[in-house]
C-alpha cells in the first residue's frame, strides 16, 4: 500500500496563526517569564518557531511520553520516557503540544505536571481534534482546530517520516 500526503494547513496559514498566539502569549504574560515546556519529539517544531515570536522573558525544558508509533489508533498508555531537567516549582509553565487527540496524554501530563507546583500551569496546542475528544482538557491555546484525520508534518510524524514537512497535511493511502 502506498500513500501520499495531501495539504491540510500551508506553511503561510501555519506561521501566520503562531505569529497571532505569539502576540497572544506576549501579552498575557506581560512582566513575567514563560517556561515552555515541549513534549517531544512532535511539539519541538511548533515550540521553537513559537518561541521566537514571543516577546517576554522565555526559558525551555522538554519532556517525552510513549506516543504512537506506526500505529495511528490511540493505546492510551502514557509512559515518561523522559523527564524534565529542572524543577517548574512556582514557574508559569506553559505545556507546548503538537496535537490534542483522544486527550488522554495531555490530561495525565497535566496532572503530573500540577502536583509539582508551578506558579501557573497553561496548555498550548498546534493542532485540536475536538471531535475525537474522551478525556476533557482545557487548551489555553490553539493553532487550529481540525477534523478527525491522521495529520503529518510540522513536527508530527508517520513511522518516524514527514516531521520535517513545513505544512501540515493529511496521509492518505492508495
Ligand atoms: P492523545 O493522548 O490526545 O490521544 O494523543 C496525543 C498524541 O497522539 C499526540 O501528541 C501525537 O503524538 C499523537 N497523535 C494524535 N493524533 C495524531 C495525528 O493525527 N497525527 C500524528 N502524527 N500523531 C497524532
Amino acid at each position: 500500500m502506498s500513500e501520499h500526503v495531501r495539504v491540510l494547513l500551508s506553511e503561510e496559514e501555519v506561521d501566520a496563526r503562531i505569529q497571532a498566539i505569539g502576540d497572544q502569549i506576549s501579552r498575557d504574560y506581560e512582566g513575567r517569564q514563560v517556561h515552555l515546556v515541549c513534549v517531544l519529539k512532535g511539539g519541538s517544531f511548533f515550540m521553537c518557531e513559537l518561541a521566537k515570536r514571543i516577546t517576554v522573558p522565555v526559558s525551555l525544558d522538554f519532556m517525552s511520553v510513549s506516543s504512537y508509533g506506526k500505529d495511528t489508533k490511540s493505546s492510551g498508555v502514557v509512559k515518561i520516557v523522559k523527564d524534565l531537567d529542572e524543577s517548574i516549582k512556582d514557574k508559569d509553565v506553559l505545556v507546548v503540544e503538537d496535537i490534542v487527540d483522544s486527550g488522554r496524554t495531555l490530561s495525565y501530563l497535566l496532572e503530573m505536571l500540577r502536583d509539582r507546583g508551578p506558579k501557573s500551569l497553561r496548555l498550548c496546542t498546534l493542532l485540536d481534534k475536538p471531535e475525537r475528544r474522551v478525556v476533557e482538557v482545557n487548551v489555553d491555546y490553539t493553532g487550529f482546530e481540525i477534523p478527525d484525520a491522521f495529520v503529518v508534518g510540522y513536527g508530527l510524524d508517520y513511522d518516524q517520516r514527514y516531521r520535517n514537512l513545513p505544512y501540515i497535511g493529511v496521509v492518505e493511502f492508495d
